[in-house]
């Protein structure tokens, strides 16, 4: 049985550590905080107790690389998640979970230094499944299909791997905190389709005493608007930012675009989104990538702001456009910039906050969702495009895979 030390509470740390003084679980966590999860690095405990916690934890994110862009301001570390033990153990069918098979994961870290008016961030996005099944035909990530859920410490991990960087000085960029201050779930999959992990992570990520006291405010969910998630999300009671990738203004475009609309439809989405909103007092931010041809013509924002302002439509903090960038193997692309704006401007017509979605640095700072698609394969071996897309990253740091 492998445990993930994210997903404990004291008392199951305890057990962790039992025949210990009970301040090891102090200790332990102090480590989890500072982005330490491997024991043999936790070295105010003794070596016999560090090899047991070895034995007995989920395998620490081993760090394959860590590559730098847009002037130092956008990191990326690749990460190998789970396996180790799982090859050790060897029996599948063993009593209790064992460590989940490898999967590389790009962690994100976007750095906003400080302006007059407004205080520098570090921004990381994060993934919560590798790959994803629900199949959404512009994204690259659905076309990669499903391959696992990421477990509650290997979420946490992508941020606190990033943390620890910014702490030590390995990330020091002006005008931005040696910390992380906002979080984004907009990596690979869907976090409502992981939703106990997606919790449980924003749990740690918000909690003071055990994770990275992070403001809910500054922890954004990004859901294709799976209803029940929603409302997993609602009841979580904590007022985070839920953003929703609507991309179509109605059920029939939707159900092409973002397959699963078939199970829930638009209406049941804009409830869902209406109770969370009155419950955590939080307006909404929609997602809406523009593509050419297909959903981007100015009858679509028309319908897209009635959807938007309907009576009674959620309350909407933000319409984020998303100009499409190219997938392999998908001949969609973004519609001209002065459509772009042109369909900003229908919704800003009818009141809505809204804005066209600006890449830093060219392609390289794509959105990351698109990063994530530059995947390993559970071999070591990297996707063919993946390979070319990750060498596009000109600044190489720390180990090559
Ligand atoms: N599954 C969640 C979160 C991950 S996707 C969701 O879909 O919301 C994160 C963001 O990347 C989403 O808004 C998604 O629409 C966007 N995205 C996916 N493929 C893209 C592409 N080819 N170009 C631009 N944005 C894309
Ligand atoms: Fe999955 Fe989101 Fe990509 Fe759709 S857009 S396939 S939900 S990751």
């Amino acid at each position: 049985m492998s445990v993930d030390p994210h997903a404990c509470d004291d008392a199951q740390l305890a057990d962790l550590l039992e025949g210990e003084p009970a301040y090891r679980v102090r200790q332990l966590r102090g480590w989890l905080q500072r982005g330490v999860d491997d024991p043999a690095e936790m070295t105010d405990l003794p070596a016999g107790l560090r090899e047991r916690l070895a034995a007995r934890l989920d395998p620490p994110a081993r760090t394959l690389a860590h590559r730098v862009a847009d002037e130092g301001r956008t990191h990326k570390l690749l990460l190998e998640l789970g396996g180790r033990r799982d090859a050790e153990a060897g029996a599948p069918d063993e009593p209790g979970s064992p460590a989940p098979p490898a999967e590389a994961i790009e962690a994100v870290l976007m750095c906003y230094p400080r302006t007059d008016e407004r205080a520098g961030r570090a921004t990381v996005c994060v993934s919560t499944q590798a790959g994803c099944a629900l199949g959404c035909p512009f994204c690259a990530t659905g076309q990669a299909g499903f391959r696992r859920q990421l477990r509650v410490g290997e979420i946490v991990r992508q941020v606190t791997a990033l943390q620890r960087r910014l702490a030590d000085g390995t990330i020091d960029v002006p005008g931005v905190p040696d910390h992380v201050t906002n979080v984004v779930f907009m990596g690979m999959g869907e976090p409502l389709a992981n939703a106990d992990a997606t919790v449980e992570a924003i749990r740690w990520l918000h909690d003071g005493e055990r994770g990275l006291g992070l403001s809910a405010r500054s922890i954004t969910v990004s859901t294709v608007g799976l209803v029940p998630g929603i409302a997993r999300l609602t009841d979580l009671g904590l007022p985070i930012t839920l953003a929703v990738s609507l991309h179509a203004p109605d059920d029939a475009l939707r159900d092409d675009l973002v397959p699963v609309n078939r199970q829930f439809g638009l209406d049941a989405l804009l409830q869902a989104c209406r109770e969370h909103q009155e419950a955590t007092g939080r307006r909404l931010t929609f997602e809406y990538i523009l593509i050419d041809g297909v959903n981007a013509e100015r009858a679509h924002a028309q319908r897209l702001a009635r959807l938007l302002t309907r009576r009674d439509a959620p309350r909407v903090a933000h319409v984020n456009l998303i100009p499409m960038n190219p997938t392999p193997a998908v001949p969609w692309h973004a519609p001209p910039l002065r459509q772009q704006q042109e369909f900003a401007a229908v919704l800003q017509q009818a009141g809505l906050p809204a804005t066209v979605r600006r890449n830093r640095g060219g392609d390289i700072d794509a959105p990351c969702g698109q990063l994530y698609a530059e995947q390993r394969l559970g071999s070591g071996r990297l996707l063919p495009a993946a390979q070319q897309a990750w060498e596009r990253w000109p600044i190489q740091l720390e180990a090559k895979p």
